[in-house]
């Protein structure tokens, strides 16, 4: 039903610019010695956008929800399709049918892919997640890790160890180092020392972790990453890091919604601040007292987009004010262009938009 209501609130995305994103990391990660997993949850593993990540060279493709894999298994794409949530024991014949990879730290959960995988006929590869300080998923015990490992490659038929990993800037907001970086590459090693081979996947993260290997200071060892928000919408490596990335589109996805409404307000609410539209107590700062100004109503809203803080208006003089569920307000009294009633507005979008956008069935996708 995905927005088939009228034209907007539309989501456009630019596959060429899309793909080229993903050369350009790949091209930059190999050069370090690292393959890529293209990491789809951020947009809901839009259909027609998954064929890019192998297009541009992606080491497979990875997600948190098994639905986003099955889609890659529907259209039959090359490469290994890594879960990259914990696997859940009430899901396991649909992990061991859809996904090759998943990380993994239980035990238990492991010893259960295996007998799956058994009754499946199936081989199905894990890599131990190692907790370095996030605090989300991740043996936080190393010599446990290790144990762990030996277990798997010595006792589990159907269950391969793949390799070991880990996650940063999550839940804990830590920060990839390379000192980070090298307690993972020490575990590795005391992983091969103890089975007497190479690991095929040590893997040091996400997007969070990209900065080491545009800045050359990733140490050698760590051989693969799992990147999602660098490919698209490719906007914290600038905007979070500074980070200079001309090779980067940072607008490979549009949000297009139309003007249902302007006129010239008090910028500051009229009567008793008492409640929101989602029953929180109304906050008199939070409003500014700049006068009457003129402004714009949109129709979209938080239900759409979750937070307005991270729409970027297109055109030069829009300010974002705030937003409800359905309604999007925008400042536009520095406009220099006249704007009218059923125009559309386009913003930028950042990561957590994104996601939402693509999950709203009020939002149409559109692909060029
Ligand atoms: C979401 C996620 C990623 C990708 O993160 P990006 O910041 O989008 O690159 C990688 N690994 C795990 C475990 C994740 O949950």
């Amino acid at each position: 039903m995905a927005g088939d209501l009228g034209s907007y609130p539309t989501l456009v995305v630019d596959l060429n610019k899309f793909r080229h994103n993903g050369e350009q990391i790949v091209k930059r990660c190999a050069a370090a010695g690292i393959k890529v997993t293209g990491v789809v949850k951020g947009h809901n593993a839009l259909p027609s956008a998954l064929r890019l990540y192998g297009e541009a060279g992606c080491y497979g493709l990875g997600s948190s929800r098994l639905e986003h894999l099955a889609e890659a298994r529907r259209q039959n794409l090359a490469g290994p399709l890594m879960m990259i949530r914990i696997p859940m024991l009430s899901q396991l014949p649909e992990l061991v049918g859809l996904a090759d990879i998943s990380l993994n730290s239980e035990p238990a959960i492991i010893r259960a892919i295996n007998e799956e995988a058994k009754r499946q006929d199936k081989t199905h590869g894990v890599v131990l997640m190692a907790d370095l300080g996030d605090l989300r998923e991740g043996f936080w015990d190393r010599d446990e890790l290790v144990k762990t490992a030996i277990w798997v490659e010595r006792e589990l038929d159907q269950v391969e160890l793949k390799g070991i990993g880990t996650n940063l800037g999550c839940y804990g907001s830590i920060k990839a180092t390379p000192e980070k970086m090298l307690e993972l590459i020490e575990i590795a090693q005391a992983v091969e020392a103890a089975i007497d081979r190479p690991l095929d996947i040590v893997s040091g993260g996400g997007t969070m972790s990209l900065p080491l290997v545009l800045q050359g200071i990733m140490p050698a060892g760590i051989n693969h990453l799992r990147v999602g928000e660098a490919i698209a919408p490719a906007r914290d490596l600038s905007h979070i890091w500074g980070l200079d990335t001309p090779f980067l589109h940072q607008d490979v996805f549009t949000l297009q919604a139309e003007i249902v409404e302007i006129k010239d307000k008090p910028s500051y609410p009229v009567g008793d601040i008492f409640v929101d539209g989602f029953g929180k107590r109304g906050n008199k700062a939070a409003y500014v007292d700049r006068g009457i100004r003129k402004r714009a109503i949109l129709a979209i809203g938080k239900i759409d987009f979750a937070d307005d803080h991270q729409l970027d208006p297109r055109l030069p003089g829009v300010e974002v004010i705030g937003s409800s569920s359905d309604h999007l307000i925008v400042d536009i009294e520095d406009v220099k262009s006249g704007l009218c009633v059923g125009d559309m507005m386009e913003f930028d979008l950042h990561y957590t938009t994104v996601v939402y956008l693509t999950s709203s069935p009020y939002v149409r996708t559109v692909f060029i």
